[in-house]
């Protein structure tokens, strides 16, 4: 059974100039109908990212230009953790800025890709028959999602659907709903996971730019040992001694798990977009898969 949910969202927003970047919509006809969409786990760290251009957001900005055969994009954010799988519905979900204590140029930011209302009912026929809710008037785009599309697809050309984690489930069932996903990346849709595999903000350290701590660097290796190889068995991840240190919460670790899925559901594993830590206890480290 479906249900329409409705969410309370504290709008978060401050009185300056809107950067809005172009929507220039592409021609569906133009994909190859055989092709396999790309897809990618993004570290997606500070939301200053969106503003900067650096390591991490050039090579978001490479994985971006392999979907030109992409028609839409179905992200998954750390920042939609809530209790319940849902999609967005709306023709026109908002930029919605979920942070505070940043520079107004970051609140002035607005990703103005449309939604897709088919495609997000395409989802949820994929993964029937896991509840999944249909939200058309209360999320949109979280700054987990926008923050990277910002550089991913800078011109905003492809319509843009989330879809929440839900906080609920255990480990297993995300890459289940991984796994489920997958028949959507031969259907055009660009599936792009975004958290961090390491994401402990009690342990920054912030005179360590561009490192880890030795068990920030451990896990991330280990994580992508798992990704490059295994990908089925990143639940072995849960009994590294660095685990409780690495994920003090899921949500940013989840969105891995979905990439995991979409490999094993591939039967291919992940390759390394961008590896490295940041603050002591940040990784940054990213993959796609491709086949
Ligand atoms: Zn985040």
């Amino acid at each position: 059974m479906h249900r329409v949910v409705t969410f309370i969202v504290v709008k978060d927003t401050v009185d300056t100039d809107i950067i809005v970047v172009s929507f220039i919509p592409r021609d569906r006809a133009e994909r190859n109908p055989m092709s396999t969409i790309p897809a990618a786990f993004i570290g997606h760290g500070n939301p200053m990212n969106a503003l900067e251009t650096n390591q991490w957001t050039t090579a978001w900005n490479e994985f971006g230009a392999s979907l030109d055969e992409a028609t839409a994009i179905l992200a998954i954010s750390a920042h939609w953790y809530i209790g319940i799988t849902a999609v967005t519905a709306m023709d026109h979900p908002r930029t919605i800025h979920d942070f505070s204590g940043f520079p107004d140029e970051l609140f002035a930011v607005e990703y103005p890709a449309p939604g897709d209302p088919q495609l997000a009912r395409s989802v949820m026929a994929t993964l029937d028959p896991i509840d999944v809710g249909l939200d058309t008037d209360s999320w949109g785009l979280d700054h987990g999602t926008w923050s990277i599309l910002a550089h991913v697809r800078p011109q905003a050309d492809l319509p843009v659907v989330q879809l929440s984690i839900h906080s609920g489930l255990p480990l297993d069932e995300h890459l289940a709903i991984g796994r489920a996903l997958a028949p959507l990346r031969d259907q055009g849709v660009a599936i792009i996971c975004s958290g961090n595999v390491v994401h402990n903000l009690g342990r920054v350290e912030w005179g360590r730019p561009g490192q880890g701590s030795d068990w920030a660097e451990d896990f991330d290796h280990a994580a992508s040992e798992l990704l490059r190889t295994r990908p089925a068995e990143i639940a072995e991840l849960l009994d590294h001694p660095a685990f409780s240190l690495a994920v003090p919460t899921a949500e940013h670790f989840l969105p891995l798990v979905y990439l995991a899925g979409l490999a094993d559901a591939a039967e291919t594993t992940a390759s390394t977009l961008i590896e490295g830590c940041d603050l002591g206890s940040l990784s940054m480290t990213s993959y796609r898969i491709d086949d």
